[in-house]
């Protein structure tokens, strides 16, 4: 297998300065994918001193709007044009479905038009009023400067996406570090952006681990803003190394995302079945890897075994196999590492107490499931609480733990009972109930009779320690600009403030 030259510097691909590299693992079969180049610190001060050069001398910063809106669309081209690779290259990097691989291709072409249209309805900068005709008074919108980007492993793609596009469209430069696991469609993704015609060094890429590669970015000097997802402990060392030198800093964190159910959303054989189905999705979509995953449910005590039994019957019949193959329904865990964590995590929950109602541990092998695979089989805990290490610690896998409630108070604050806060849904049949509840749910994002959906033209991020900062949205591009107030006196005179 040849190795990949991922690092981009300068509009130029080459390999790691110490020549190291670091294999890149199929999840669904435990063999080598790709060996990509393992950056170490000089590499980052490369590719950072090439960001810096283009920012402070290069065209990007100072390219009209409009123009920087029509790189973007062709950017969105580009990836509908490579739809099926990208799909495909995500597929077996992470091991989610082509078809999850396809959305999210779709999701970011999406995520690139619609920060192509904003930065264009936006415009420059705004004209204020000054409350005097003698005054011209003007917000002008300017660019942070060299960004650092760094993504997880779950949604590489569409982490990487959602920074670059709103990063390109201020006009910044950036340099971007992807998930060591999972790096192949940035590396495809950042090659788009060069064919798109990004003048060189305006996006620049280091692969490699997160310390050093990552540390080595959020603490650098001549880094401006560091914009990072992935888990709480990363995180919070980001903001650590970015708070030296003053960076801006936006961090999209990890969730304990609770799915409330009322009784009365089940009151009809339709609204049951759906309320069940949309808790399959989103605990076990993608293994249950990802952010959002509605990981805890709430239901009300007077449905839940009824619930919980159609849930467990339909969860053992979630198909688990390599995502690219006809008719798999959910991919393998992304390591044997993250495998045994998960494993743990249920060993950890049984121990307290929780009543085990289907999966649990690796399903049976089979011809579209290698035994060399790292599958988990869907796993619903029944009888869990809050005091339990499985309902307060993100697992990020799939685990389901269910906790009970009797009345709206009560599914309150078990839904808040959460040092996170990034999404949750409420599923009442009452609309009084919807709104009040979703109202007083400290998270992000707050579905109501419905799991996981989300817009480019919505923010998205985190109360709580799921993070600070948004993106997407119109505050998605205000994180990477700068507000400049320039106030012009049209007659100047003295004031006399000073008599003497
Ligand atoms: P992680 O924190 O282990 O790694 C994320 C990225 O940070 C990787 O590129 C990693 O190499 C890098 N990194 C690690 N240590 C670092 C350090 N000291 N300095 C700088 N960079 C460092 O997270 P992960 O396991 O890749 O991803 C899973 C986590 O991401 C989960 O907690 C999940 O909830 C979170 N996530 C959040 C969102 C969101 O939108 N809020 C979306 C996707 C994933």
């Amino acid at each position: 297998m040849s190795a990949i030259e991922s690092i981009q510097v300068d509009g130029e691909w080459r390999a790691a300065l110490g020549g190291a590299q670091r294999e890149v693992w199929d999840p669904a079969d435990a063999t080598t994918l790709a060996r990509v180049a393992e950056s170490d610190r000089s590499d980052v001060d490369l590719a950072v001193a090439a960001a810096r050069r283009a920012f402070d001398g290069g065209p990007w910063p100072r390219t009209p709007v409009s123009e920087r809106a029509a790189l973007l669309r062709r950017v969105a081209d580009l990836l509908q044009r490579d739809r099926e690779t990208i799909a495909l290259v995500e597929s077996r990097d992470t091991g989610k479905t082509l078809e999850e691989g396809r959305v999210d291709v779709d999701d970011v072409t999406a995520a690139f038009r619609y920060f192509a249209d904003l930065v264009v309805s936006e415009g420059a900068g705004r004209v204020v009023d000054a409350g005097s005709s003698e005054v011209h008074s003007v917000v002008a919108y300017e660019p942070v400067g060299v960004c650092a980007l760094i993504t997880p492993w779950n949604y590489p793609l569409l982490q990487a996406s959602w920074k670059i596009a709103p990063a390109l469209a201020a006009g910044n430069t950036f340099v971007i570090k992807p998930s060591e696991i999972t790096p192949l469609s940035t590396v495809h993704l950042v090659r788009l952006l060069l064919e798109a015609g990004l003048p060189a060094g305006v996006a620049g890429l280091v692969t490699g681990a997160g310390d050093p590669v990552g540390a080595r970015l959020a603490e650098h000097p001549q880094v401006d803003l560091v914009s990072f997802t992935g888990g709480l402990v990363s995180g919070t060392k980001v903001a650590r190394a970015a708070a030296a030198t003053v960076k801006k800093v936006a961090l999209e964190l990890g969730g304990k995302n609770p799915n409330v159910v009322f009784a009365d959303a089940c009151a009809t054989d339709e609204g049951f079945d759906t309320a069940v189905d949309q808790a399959l999705n989103a605990a076990f979509i993608h293994s249950g890897q990802v952010c959002s995953a509605g990981s805890r449910l709430i239901v009300e005590e007077s449905v839940r075994e009824r619930f919980v039994t159609e849930l467990a019957r339909r969860a053992e019949r979630i198909e688990l196999g390599r995502g690219t193959e006809e008719g798999v329904e959910c991919g393998p865990l992304v390591s044997r590492q993250h495998w045994e964590k998960i494993q743990a995590y249920v060993a950890s929950a049984l121990a307290d107490g929780a009543v085990l109602r289907c999966g649990g541990g690796r399903p049976e092998p089979a011809a579209h499931r290698p035994a060399a695979g790292f599958f988990f089989a869907p796993t619903v805990l029944d009888h869990c609480h809050r005091n339990m290490r499985v309902v307060r610690e993100e697992t990020f896998g799939p685990l389901l733990t269910v906790e009970t409630f009797r009345t709206e108070e009560e599914a309150v604050a078990l839904a808040n009972d959460t040092e996170y806060g990034l999404a949750g849904a409420v599923w009442p049949a009452e609309a009084g109930r919807a709104r009040r509840v979703a109202g007083r749910l400290r998270h992000g994002t707050v579905w109501i009779n419905d799991y996981h959906p989300y817009l480019p033209q919505a923010e998205w991020g985190g109360f709580g320690r799921s993070g600070v900062g948004r993106e997407l949205g119109p505050t998605g591009l205000a994180e990477y600009r700068e507000a400049k107030h320039i106030y012009q006196n049209l007659a100047p005179r003295p004031v006399r403030w000073f008599t003497g």
